[in-house]
């Protein structure tokens, strides 16, 4: 059995800095047909679950703690039973969404995780916000960047908690060290490939 990659999208919002924006969230649910993790939790616990179906959903994994990536990640662990993974640095940004909760596992750098067959590295990638992650699946030819790379270029770093020399030495130390012909999974929009955005960040 090998493994496979779903996809959702939510809608919904996105707040900070007082200010409140509508965002369309992807959702990728890594995993073959007996288990899967679910990379971010946006806006609708009821679409997430619709992608990860019967099988056993092993993990919780956030990119980071932007509301609209970790919004329904305490109920979407209360329906499935599973843990929430999320980086340690990302704690101030949790707290804003989820003051009374916590997650349950930290993420550090160079952490692999197991599931369905395939390995899903932990990239610390600081810059959009200080606890932000990219998890690097190589015999998918992948990597889910969050927030920290889109098609076009880096993630936004103009509010709170965020540093945009981190973000561009975080892509360039970590996501450029990785074969041009990656497929970048964003956490908003399309994909694109490490080699176009190393051409459009260098050119
Ligand atoms: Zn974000």
């Amino acid at each position: 059995m090998s493994a496979r990659i779903d996809h959702a999208v939510t809608s919904g919002t996105f707040s900070l800095d007082g200010e409140t924006f509508d965002v369309d969230n992807n959702v990728w649910v890594v995993g073959d047909d007996t288990e899967c993790v679910v990379i971010d939790a946006p806006h609708d616990a009821a679409a997430i679950l619709a992608a990860v179906g019967d099988r056993t959903l092993k993990a919780i994994v956030c990119t980071h703690a932007h509301d609209d990536h970790v919004r329904v990640a305490p109920a979407l662990r209360e329906a499935a039973g599973a843990p929430i993974l999320l980086h340690p640095d990302d704690q101030p940004v949790w707290e804003l969404t989820h003051p009374d909760l916590l997650w349950d596992v930290d993420l550090a750098d160079g952490q692999r995780i197991e599931v369905g067959g395939t390995t899903l590295e932990v990239l610390h990638t600081p810059g959009h916000a200080p606890g932000a992650v990219c998890l690097y699946a190589a015999d998918l030819g992948c990597v889910f960047t969050g927030d920290t790379l889109f098609q076009g270029g880096p993630g936004a770093t103009g509010r709170s908690f965020s540093d945009r020399p981190t973000i561009e030495e975080s892509i360039r130390t970590r996501l450029f060290a990785l074969p041009d012909e990656t497929v970048v999974h964003t956490g908003h929009g399309a994909d694109t490939t490490i080699g176009a955005e190393r051409a459009l960040l260098d050119g």
